[in-house]
C-alpha cells in the first residue's frame, strides 16, 4: 500500500521487500547425473546428460 515515505517503519519496509526477494534463486537445479548446479530443460553442461539419456558428447 502506498503510503508517506515516513510513516513507513524500517521494519515494516524491509518485510515488504524480503517478501518480493525470496524467489532470486529460481531457475537452477542440480543434474540428477552429475549434481551440478544446471538450468531445468537444458542439456547439463558438464555431463552432455538430458532425460538421462546422454544428447551431447561430453570429454
Ligand atoms: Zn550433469
Amino acid at each position: 500500500m502506498a503510503v508517506p515515505k515516513r510513516k513507513t517503519s524500517k521494519s515494516k519496509k524491509n518485510m515488504r521487500r524480503a517478501a518480493n526477494s525470496k524467489y532470486v534463486a529460481v531457475g537452477i537445479i542440480n543434474c540428477p547425473q552429475c549434481h551440478e548446479p544446471k538450468l531445468p530443460h537444458r542439456v547439463c553442461k558438464s555431463c552432455g546428460f538430458y532425460k538421462n539419456k546422454e544428447v551431447v558428447e561430453t570429454k
